[in-house]
């Protein structure tokens, strides 16, 4: 049987940055990956949806935003078919690129699905492995939808493997997914209807957010159907009628559901192990990844806590810096992590929402907003708002939550993820001179 220091299960993105870092220490690392390197995010995630959304952004500023500059373009030619070829042979760059990566920090790899035999062996393609550590990092799949006819609906894969614009898309689901893909291929052409459960999208995140993205999708065309749950779906030649429950139905050529995610722990031979679950099937693991099971760690989408790839990277990175390099006590603070939702426009956000702060400190939380025309749309019809929060704690004004729609937000949140992490006051962001014009800006100039 071979031996090796670290074992890492799923070469996403969590498990091909942990086996880096380790093998940078020089540990004897193997990465056993079932399917292509780089994981959801690389493959069917974050890559060719930001591929997607930057196409559609495109369309949008040649469409709606050119000739307000006396720029009358059109678009002649839009190849959906082409630019979805292009995606997949960057991505195949990608893989190229993660190849090489692991070969220089010397991890070897094997293609097959992993199998525990117990808690420091695992069975691959016939053969068995052994190690001291061994990481779970397999991550999850979309979350049916589990209604009469509920298999008709394609989920985020299913999307991606999109050759041609559907005529009308049926989204259905209120997080992430739902509200970037309704947006994405609303831009590049088709009718999109957005139907979700509750009288908003995003319920988890500042109100703010979630009620200017309906009121901008509305008036750039995108339906928006609050208090729509599904119920049914039918197909008739390459229709598909979805029901719901308020007695609605609609009609479109395409129904994408997106409803969260479920962990890859079923196939695993978990039972095989001391490693245990939740109710839910992800994995439990402590604030330094361990699992119940001594030497068997987990990170990224399988423990089920915050589904972000550099969040599967960072704790991937510091297990193996306390595994292999001595860092002991290093560990993923998952606190004040920034998140982007790229929608259109994009919402960036940071922190506790207004809402939830007010329930959990009351008058100890000073809220200021901006609202504003970023100048971009200065001289165009269409005035689409930018809207700006920090919400406040206590006397000295500890910023505990930044939250932004529109134009270029997705690009502003990083730094100032970086000053609120260190613990930034609203009289600090005061003290800091603002850059003009830009949008940003307004975050040091709230009065
Ligand atoms: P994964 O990247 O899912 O990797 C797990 C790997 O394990 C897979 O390659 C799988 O094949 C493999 N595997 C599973 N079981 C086994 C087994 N038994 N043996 C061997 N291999 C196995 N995050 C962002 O930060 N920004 C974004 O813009 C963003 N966009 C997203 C868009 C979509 C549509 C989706 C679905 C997700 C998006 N995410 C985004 C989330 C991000 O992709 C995930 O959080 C991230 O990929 C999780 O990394 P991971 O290593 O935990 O798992
Ligand atoms: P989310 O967890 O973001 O949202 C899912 C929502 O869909 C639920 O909260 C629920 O909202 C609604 N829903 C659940 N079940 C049903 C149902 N049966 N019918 C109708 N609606 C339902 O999940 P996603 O699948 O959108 O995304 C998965 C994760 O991937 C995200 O949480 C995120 O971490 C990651 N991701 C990150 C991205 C980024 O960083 N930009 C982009 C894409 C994904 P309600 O209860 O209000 O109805």
């Amino acid at each position: 049987m071979k031996k090796y220091d670290y074992i890492v299960i799923g070469g996403g993105s969590g498990g091909i940055a942990s086996a880096n870092r380790a093998g940078m220490y020089g540990a004897k690392v193997l990465l056993i990956e079932g399917s292509e390197l780089g994981g959801t995010c690389v493959n069917v995630g974050c890559v060719p949806k930001k591929i997607m959304w930057h196409a559609s952004d495109i369309m949008e500023t040649i469409e709606r935003d050119a000739s307000s500059f006396g720029i009358y373009a059109k678009v002649e030619n839009f190849n959906f078919k082409e630019l979805v070829e292009k995606r997949e042979a960057y991505i195949d760059f990608l893989h190229g690129a993660y190849e090489r990566g692991l070969d220089s920090n010397n991890v070897e790899r094997i293609k097959g699905y992993a199998k525990f035999l117990d808690n420091h062996t695992v069975e691959v393609n016939n053969e068995k492995f052994t190690a001291s550590n061994i990481l779970i990092a397999t991550g999850g799949y979309a979350s049916p939808l589990e209604i009469p006819g509920g298999e008709y609906a394609i989920d985020s894969n299913g999307f991606f493997e999109l050759t041609e614009a559907p005529k009308h898309m049926i989204v259905i689901g209120a997080g992430y997914i739902a509200s970037e893909i309704a947006g994405v291929i609303h831009g590049l052409g088709s009718k999109v209807s957005w139907a979700y459960r509750k009288e908003l999208p995003l319920r988890n995140f500042d109100k703010m957010l979630s009620e200017n993205l309906v009121k901008i999708y509305n008036d750039n065309g995108i339906e928006t159907l609050p208090n729509y749950v599904p119920e049914k779906i039918e197909k008739s030649g390459n229709q598909y009628t979805v029901t719901f429950e308020n007695g609605q139905t609609l009609i479109g050529d395409s129904v994408l559901f997106a409803g969260g995610r479920n962990p890859n722990t079923g196939n695993l031979g978990l039972e095989n192990t001391d490693v245990k679950l939740d109710e839910r099937g992800f994995v439990e693991v402590d604030k330094f990844q361990n699992t119940s099971a001594e030497g068997v760690y987990a990170v990224g989408d399988v423990i089920g806590k915050i589904d972000l790839t550099p969040v599967a990277i960072a704790a991937g990175r510091r297990l193996s810096e306390r595994l292999f390099n001595g860092k002991s006590d290093l560990y993923l603070d998952y606190d004040l992590i920034p998140t982007v939702m790229f929608t259109h426009p994009p919402i960036a956000t940071i922190g506790i929402s207004e809402e939830a702060a007010i329930e959990k400190y009351g008058d100890q939380i000073k809220i200021y907003k901006s609202t504003f025309t970023p100048l971009y749309f200065g001289l165009n019809d269409y005035k689409q708002k930018c809207n700006m929060k920090l919400v406040c704690l206590g006397k000295e004004e500890k910023i505990i939550g930044l939250h932004a729609i529109g134009l270029g937000v997705d690009e502003m949140l990083q730094g100032f993820a970086v000053a609120i992490k260190m613990g930034a006051t609203k009289s600090d962001f005061d003290n800091t001179v603002a850059i003009h014009p830009t949008g940003s800006e307004e975050f040091v100039t709230m009065r």
